[in-house]
């Protein structure tokens, strides 16, 4: 491969998709970001395959060549197949997509496909903070919790690609409900909407009078409210955010011990636009799990905040193709 090979990234998320060419260092020459279309699966693929043949087009004209396609979805995802079993609740009618097929047929690339959470583990192995690591476990922290695991140098993914979902790890049986079906996973704490959702819980049953008079704003609009809100208030003082703010690192720091004793990783990398709400997350973790667990597996491991940024997701896309032709 010389210098001037690219692979296209598509990372396709509930609200937008971006589509850029990446190189095999993992710097974009160029990126395109769309709203994901809502009126159908015809609408979503026909908007891919037009950014996609037109970045073709731009490799016939400029000289460089396109060495294949990858795809991070939201979702289960069977990469074998290259099917999106069942993609997320915002993306209407999104379930049992050939998208790899679509668009092999399309373009006569080779094209990968992956759960998102999955390509950043392979970003974050190949360009991040897992660089010359063999064994990582990533999470992101966004509006769910996902993950990946990285183990002997390759990511883990299960009968049908459907591992690592480490977000539905239960940290609490008797937790709140969570829409897995499941009780007290990490998600319903550690994620946006878990963070949102148990502020809710509070000001549910906290007396309006008590409350602060911005807060008690919300107690009338409790849809309104997000962990926005809540990182504001905390970063305020306001106990009861601090608190739900607190139980969020509590199930992180047993959630990644129980990852530490599953998977014996050498580090966890933390990511999701969460993340940058919480400056000290990564130090606070890496001290307090040192207390819990068992120490010869936990004590070594290092904990990660990721700095791959905004487009870690296109780049983790695009690392499959990277991947799989070195
Ligand atoms: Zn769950």
């Amino acid at each position: 491969m010389n210098v001037n090979t690219y692979s296209i990234g598509i990372d396709i998320g509930g609200t937008k998709i971006a589509v850029g060419l990446v190189d095999r260092h993992g710097d974009i020459l160029y990126k395109q970001t769309t709203p994901t279309p809502s009126e159908s699966r015809a609408s979503i693929l026909n908007t891919i395959k037009a950014i996609v043949l037109s970045y073709m087009k731009m490799s016939e004209k400029e000289g460089f060549k396109i060495n294949g396609i990858g795809i991070g979805s939201a979702g289960q995802i069977d990469p074998n197949k290259g099917v999106i079993i069942s993609g997320t609740k915002n993306i209407k009618d999104w379930n049992q997509v050939p998208i790899r097929d679509v668009l092999q047929k399309a373009t006569n690339l080779p094209v990968w496909v992956d759960n998102d959470a999955n390509t950043f583990a392979l970003a974050e192995h190949r360009l991040g903070k897992g660089k010359d690591l063999n064994h990582i476990v990533c999470l992101t922290l966004g509006t769910g919790v996902g993950g990946g695991v990285v183990s002997d140098g390759s990511l883990i993914h299960g009968t049908f690609g459907g591992a690592g979902e480490l977000g539905h790890m239960t940290v609490n049986m008797n937790g709140p409900a969570c829409n897995c079906g499941s009780n007290g996973c990490l998600e319903t704490y550690a994620s946006g909407t878990g963070i949102a959702q148990r502020m809710r819980d509070q000001l549910a049953n906290m007396p309006t009078d008590d409350l602060p008079a911005h807060i008690a704003d919300y107690k009338q609009h409790l849809d309104a409210l997000t962990s926005k809100e809540v990182f504001q208030w905390r970063e305020e003082g306001y106990e009861p955010a601090v608190a739900v703010i607190d139980t969020a690192v509590q199930a992180l720091i047993y959630g990644i011990v129980s990852l530490i004793h599953t998977f014996n990783p050498q580090a966890i990398v933390l990511g999701g636009g969460l993340v940058a709400h919480w400056p000290n997350l990564a130090a606070t973790i890496s001290k307090q799990i040192k207390d819990i667990g068992m120490a010869s597996l936990v004590k070594p491991v290092k904990i990660f905040t990721s700095e791959l940024g905004r487009d870690s997701g296109l780049i983790g896309a695009a690392m499959q193709v990277w991947h799989d032709v070195e």
